[in-house]
């Protein structure tokens, strides 16, 4: 079997297509995102200018309040209280992961619920867990809706999820048990982790370690989706089956960097029924999500209250 690609670049420009109307029906003013963003990671600096290039590109106003490394975990709290009482921000998307020293947790409880477009804080991770979720973490819901445009059936189905995140392995496998899936959570404590994903006729692969999944985790017919992006800036830093791939080398030697993801694409693809690439796969569908989300957002506040009849 050559499994077939799940490709998540075209779904998302249908996708940001389809946001950009509904964000013209929204305003004036159009939806607004404030993207807070600590440090100089240069990988979240590149999502951050992804992110805000296409909020703009769909309509919505887009700023990035870029804090220094140094930044103490208060005055990041003040940030997010700020953004919070401004009325004319709509959502709020602090990148992550944040330096060291700060408990993302604390940042996620700061968060205007109803602001919160990465769906992160408590009360909306309550929603989704319970079926009736406000706003679902971008990466998860990229995943769902990628699922949903191929018809790869969810309802009955073994999923295995691998990772167990806050941003993508628990809501994922939160949205999958809601679709009548039944999930498997696999972490690094999961006993014969191949063979708990071997089971799976669905599987979701987010752990941030290159090629680390390879054909003895994924059953014959498997949809495999591969979340992980490992910026390798040289062979040595590969795992020693991928340093034979010529399209690795290739992308070393015209870029200096390939992005490689968790799943060994090569011997996965001969066996899986369907695969996500890296990259141009489940990326694009997060940024697409997340002005999905965005425009919610701004529906959501703009909504005025329904007069109630008596
Ligand atoms: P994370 O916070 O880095 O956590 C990694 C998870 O993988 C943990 O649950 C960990 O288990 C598990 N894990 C690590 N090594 C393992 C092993 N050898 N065996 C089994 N489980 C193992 O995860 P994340 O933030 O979800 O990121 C995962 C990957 O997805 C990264 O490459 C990240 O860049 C990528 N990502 C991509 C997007 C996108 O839009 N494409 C969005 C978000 C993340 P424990 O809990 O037991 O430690």
């Amino acid at each position: 079997m050559t499994a077939r690609i799940l490709d998540g670049a075209s779904l998302a420009r249908i996708l940001r297509e389809r946001v950009r109307t509904e964000a013209a029906g929204v305003g004036p003013p159009p939806p607004s995102l404030r993207v807070i963003l600590v440090g100089e990671d240069p990988a979240s600096v590149a999502y951050v200018s992804a992110k805000t290039r296409a909020a703009q590109e769909a309509g919505c106003l887009a700023e990035t309040i870029r804090l220094p490394a140094s930044t103490t975990p208060q005055r990041l709290l003040d940030e997010v209280d700020r953004a919070n009482r401004d009325a004319s921000v709509d959502g709020i998307l602090v990148q992550l992961p944040l330096p060291p020293g700060h408990d993302a947790r604390r940042v996620f409880d700061a968060l205007d619920p109803q602001k919160d477009v990465d769906g992160l804080h408590p009360e909306n991770v309550g929603r989704l867990v319970q079926g009736r979720p406000r706003f679902v973490p971008c990466t998860a819901a990229g995943i769902l809706a990628l699922l949903d445009a191929y018809e790869i059936p969810l309802a009955g189905a073994n999923a295995a999820v691998l990772g167990r995140s806050e941003i993508v392995g628990k809501p994922v496998a939160a949205l999958l048990t809601s679709r009548d899936a039944t999930v498997t959570l696999c972490h690094s404590r999961t006993r014969d982790l191949a063979a708990a994903c071997r089971r799976a006729g669905i599987l979701i692969v987010a752990i941030g370690k290159p090629a680390f999944v390879t054909a003895d985790f994924v059953g014959e017919g498997a949809a495999v989706v591969d979340v992980g992006v490992n910026r390798l800036s040289d062979l040595s830093e590969a795992p020693p089956r991928l340093r034979e791939s010529p399209r690795l080398a290739d992308a070393l030697a015209r870029r200096g960097q390939a992005l490689v993801g968790d799943v060994d694409f090569e011997s996965v693809s001969a066996l899986a029924a369907w695969i996500t690439p890296v990259p141009g796969g489940v990326g694009p569908l997060t940024i697409a999500m997340l002005l999905r989300n965005t425009v919610a957002a701004a529906r959501l506040r703009r909504e005025k209250p329904t007069p109630t009849s008596h």
